[in-house]
């Protein structure tokens, strides 16, 4: 049975690669070079459509674990980004053309998959498929998807608020409270009115992300970023996300003149988002103007906020650990549209899918990496049913299962990296022996 992979970017070739180097065919549908997407500019498969670096190349980063893991399951974007490398330090940055020249080669000169260059505008409703049409997929497959999961759990616009680490945040100043005095399930950073009139003033003053040409600033009125919101005046943040109502803090005894929500983000409560602070600001300047919030000081960052065009389902609503849609489970759903960010994460998703979608099609049980991998810790986020307003996510080290120790800080990738590889192996050998 001939495996059909909609979408030729980096999760759509790895999902191919994989599928053939088990012995599986493939359809691959790939409409460049005669539809482009809005961000797209050549005809080549897996074409990065921004920054030519794949992040961090050290193991004890959880991006460098990722790309390790990528690895031992013989990934052809990892392949081709070691053979079209160029310098970058401790990143691994290619040269755009060269690796995605690499890949089309590969992909079109495979014996196994025949490749089409057409817009696929309707799902097949039968055989084994992948979707991975990633950040920008088009209205009428976009139509047609929302028809085939039955609900309003197709997304348009991300709008990702800050998550900083809980252990670095200042809890002398911080403290824990709900409004009303209704429980603890908040940390609030308050704020006197000239700590506020210095975050407000920075805010403003702050460097923004421009818009893509193809982006609707209209869109976000529903949704706005923090800093839009501070332009409507000076009160609107002490009357929206800011508000102080219900809380006191513990320190004066009063109630604050405005306050930070930070809400938790994970079970292990190693991650807690900023309420509300979904913004276009550069990171550099979200981590030098949330700084300015007493309590966040020394604040590390491990997800920036951010807002853009970028097409994604509820995967805790919708996918299953194999990366299956629920409702439909002939289909598969792979990329940036799974609700993971990133280049390595896209191509990452792309792998598990290709070895599920061919384990279908053989009657085979379907597989899924263990949390401790930085594959399985993606997975967990999609598909935490716990998480109502799911947002995509890069991978980082909150999405792992703690390590049930306090370990210092600088050890603690290393750790994470040791029992993941480990854990990998064994993962592979339970599988495939
Ligand atoms: C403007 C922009 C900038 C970005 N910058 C970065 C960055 O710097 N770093 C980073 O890590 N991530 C970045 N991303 C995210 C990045 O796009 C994704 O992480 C990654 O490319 C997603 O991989 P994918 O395979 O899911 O989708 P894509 O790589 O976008 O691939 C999807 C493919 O499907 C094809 N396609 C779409 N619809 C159809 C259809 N109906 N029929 C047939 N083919 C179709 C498209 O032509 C495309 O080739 C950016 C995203 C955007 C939109």
């Amino acid at each position: 049975m001939k495996i059909t992979i909609i979408g030729g970017g980096l999760a759509g070739v790895e999902a191919a690669w994989q599928v053939v180097k088990q012995g599986g065919k493939v359809i691959l549908y790939e409409m460049r070079p005669k539809k482009f997407t809005p961000a797209h500019k050549t005809p080549y498969l897996a074409e990065l459509v921004c920054s030519n670096s794949l992040r961090s190349q050290a193991v004890n980063a959880a991006v460098g674990l990722l790309k390790k893991e990528m690895q031992c399951l013989g990934s052809l974007v990892m392949e081709a980004a070691l053979a079209t490398a160029v310098p970058a330090g401790k990143a691994l940055a290619v040269d755009r053309t060269l690796f995605a020249q690499y890949i089309t080669k590969k992909i079109s000169r495979h014996p196994r998959i025949e490749i089409r260059h057409e817009e696929v505008k309707h799902i097949p409703r039968s055989g084994i498929v992948i979707i991975a049409t990633g950040p920008l997929t088009g209205n009428s497959l976009s139509e047609d998807l929302r028809r085939l999961t039955g609900k309003d759990y197709l997304h348009f616009y991300d709008a990702i608020a800050p998550i900083v680490y809980a252990e670095s945040i200042n809890m002398e100043i911080a403290f824990r409270a709900s409004r009303y005095g209704k429980g603890e399930d908040y940390i609030n950073c308050p704020m006197d009115e000239k700590e506020y009139d210095r975050f407000y003033e920075a805010l403003l003053k702050a460097e923004r992300v421009p818009l893509h040409t193809f982006e609707k600033p209209h869109f976000f009125e529903g949704c706005l970023p923090i800093e839009v919101m501070a332009e409507r005046g000076k009160d609107t943040l002490r009357f929206g996300p800011m508000k102080p109502v219900g809380l006191t803090d513990p320190r004066t005894g009063k109630q604050p003149y405005a306050v930070v929500q930070l809400r938790q983000d994970n079970q292990e409560g190693t991650l807690y988002n900023m309420v509300g602070f979904q913004t276009k600001l550069k990171w550099t300047e979200q981590k030098r103007v949330f700084r300015l919030i007493p309590g966040l000081e020394q604040a590390e960052f491990a997800r920036y906020g951010s807002i853009h065009r970028n097409t994604f389902i509820d995967a805790p609503r919708l996918l299953d650990h194999y990366l299956r849609l629920k409702p439909a489970p002939h289909i598969f759903i792979a990329g940036q549209l799974s609700g993971v960010e990133g280049y390595v994460e896209s191509a990452a998703t792309g792998i598990l899918a290709g070895i599920n979608a061919w384990r279908l099609g053989q009657n085979k049980l379907l597989i899924s990496p263990p949390p401790t991998t930085a594959l399985g810790a993606l997975i967990s986020h999609l598909t935490n049913i716990v998480t109502k307003n799911f947002q995509p996510m890069n991978i980082n080290w909150g999405l792992f299962p703690s390590l049930g120790r306090q370990v210092p800080k600088k050890e603690r990738g290393k750790l994470y990296a040791t029992r993941a590889l480990a854990d990998l192996e064994r993962w592979l050998k339970d599988c495939y022996e």
